[in-house]
């Protein structure tokens, strides 16, 4: 079948509207805070209102935070990774040393726009996060991870900033367009 971005929305939106079936009535995703999805090497992408509630919460400026925790990549601010790999905040052990002011792209993870709209690479997550149930499908993902991102606040800010795994503006119910 050929593809195309109106059947792509098309068919996220039937997902997302389609009851849970599958999994036993769990839900798709319940994390075992195993710390295996901060331990890569960049991608956590820090925008304008990340930025301003990390620097609230550790109590610095814009500038000295990027000094000490970030670098800007592909014209973006990310945070920094250590020597072994691993995002800077992250302590073993521990887990976040800034969970409560932690930036949206971990708040969403696993619910990334490319988890939502192809199957395949939610597969690769399931294989990736043993907080995914390993027998839910996808169309329930896509449906619980809409919602989740609802709730949580995670759909509305849309600056050029924002990471490209949270553009999912065009996934949404259309009152929220
Ligand atoms: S990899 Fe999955 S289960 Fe592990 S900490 Fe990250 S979100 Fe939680
Ligand atoms: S900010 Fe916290 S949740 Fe996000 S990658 Fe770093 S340690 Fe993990």
């Amino acid at each position: 079948m050929k593809y195309t971005p109106e059947k792509e929305e098309r068919k996220i939106k039937d997902a997302a509207a389609r009851p849970v079936s599958t999994g036993q009535g769990q839900s798709a995703f319940d994390c075992r805070m195993c710390g295996h999805c901060c331990e890569g090497r960049g991608g956590i992408v820090v925008d304008d209102a990340d930025l301003a509630r990390l620097c609230a919460h550790l109590a610095l400026d814009a500038a000295e935070f990027e000094r000490r925790w970030a670098e800007r990549r592909g014209g973006k601010l990310q945070l920094r990774s250590l020597e072994r790999g691993g995002c800077v905040f992250f302590v073993p052990g521990e887990g976040c040393s800034v969970h409560e002011a932690k930036p949206d792209i971990c708040r969403a993870w696993p619910y990334f726009r490319g988890n939502l709209i192809d199957s395949e690479s939610f597969a690769l997550a399931k294989d990736f996060c043993p907080g995914i149930s390993p027998v839910q499908e996808h169309a329930d993902f896509v449906r619980e991870g809409i919602a989740y991102l609802q709730k949580q606040g995670l759909t509305g800010h849309m600056g050029k900033d924002r990471a490209n795994a949270l553009r999912i503006k065009d996934l949404l119910p259309d009152p929220e367009k």
